[in-house]
């Protein structure tokens, strides 16, 4: 079933399928969606009720000391596309206490000695948490294998090794919605010029974004290997067109919606006698 102005299930539309190719996807596009950016506002705000209400459930679950589930948001992309606006303004709206964001930059020197896996494991959602990973162990098989950070072996061996990782988490009982925000080199260039120009941005500006941005080609081929690898039944990719901030927000917000409304969270059980407690607050 679908709602709001969602003409297929968005998991659908956007998950990638047997012969997927990102050289397809027009990054302006926006899949499985009847709507503009005026009824998608409108959208994103009654989304954003039902999703408050069950993080809220998921939550309570947690305290409650029942909860099993949890769900971890991978977020890739290239720069600028616009990871930050998901987790301001998808993710930002639910209570910050059921949330634990984790950012994951160029590897320390401890992080380094371990295995790729040690340092995102650490940062797992627990059960009754929505977990969101602001780039992840998926920069292991792109930055990696762009830069020759690793032997083309070892970026083999990698993909195995995270769904390996992955399967074990989704058995444990996380929805991974992983999702690749997929932006234009032309907006790309728009945003980053942006940057520049506002004294207001100049702090989100790298000059290795440059870099990676003249990687361009490079970039989308270890996407496409790394869809055709390690996008799995328990753990699919989804690609999202990026270049309309208000769709992808959308869009990364049903993916979300899905995943809570597939683990049906309950308010759970009160473990006090209610009648006793109303009466002893009654006579207090
Ligand atoms: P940002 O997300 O814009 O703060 O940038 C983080 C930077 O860290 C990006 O340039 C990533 O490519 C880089 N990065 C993240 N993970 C890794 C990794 N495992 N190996 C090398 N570079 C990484
Ligand atoms: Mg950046």
């Amino acid at each position: 079933m679908t709602k709001r102005g969602w003409i297929d299930n968005p998991s659908a539309a956007l998950k990638i399928g047997e012969g997927f190719r990102l050289a397809d996807v027009d990054p302006d596009s926006t899949p499985g969606y009847r709507g503009d950016k005026h009824s998608g506002a409108k959208d994103l705000a009654s989304g954003f009720e039902e999703l408050d209400e069950l993080q809220e459930r998921l939550f309570a679950d947690s305290r409650a000391g029942v909860a099993k589930d949890s769900v971890l948001l991978v977020l890739q992309a290239m720069d600028s596309a616009g990871k930050g606006g998901i987790i301001r303004h998808v993710v930002g709206g639910v209570d910050p206490q059921g949330v634990t964001l984790a950012a994951f930059g160029a590897p320390t020197a401890e992080e380094l000695s371990h295995d790729f896996l040690w340092r995102v494991e650490k940062h797992l959602p627990k059960p009754g948490f929505i977990g969101v990973f602001d780039r992840s162990h998926y920069e292991d098989v792109l930055v990696a294998k762009v830069r020759d950070l690793a032997e083309p072996a070892e970026i083999e061996r990698r993909y195995g090794a995270i769904n390996d990782f992955e399967a074990r988490i989704a058995a444990s009982g996380t929805r991974i919605v992983k999702v690749m925000l997929h932006i234009s080199p032309e907006a790309q260039k728009k945003r980053l010029m942006e940057r520049l120009d506002r004294p207001d941005k100049h702090w989100k500006f790298n000059p290795a974004d440059t870099d990676d941005r003249l990687l361009w080609p490079d970039y989308m081929e270890a996407y496409q290997a790394m869809f055709e690898r390690t996008s799995t039944d328990f753990a699919p990719w989804h690609v999202v067109p990026a270049d309309s901030k208000w769709y992808a927000r959308l869009a990364v917000q049903e993916l979300l919606l899905e995943a809570l409304e597939d683990i049906d969270p309950q308010w759970p059980a009160a473990n006090f006698d209610i009648e006793a407690e109303r009466a002893r607050l009654e006579a207090s």
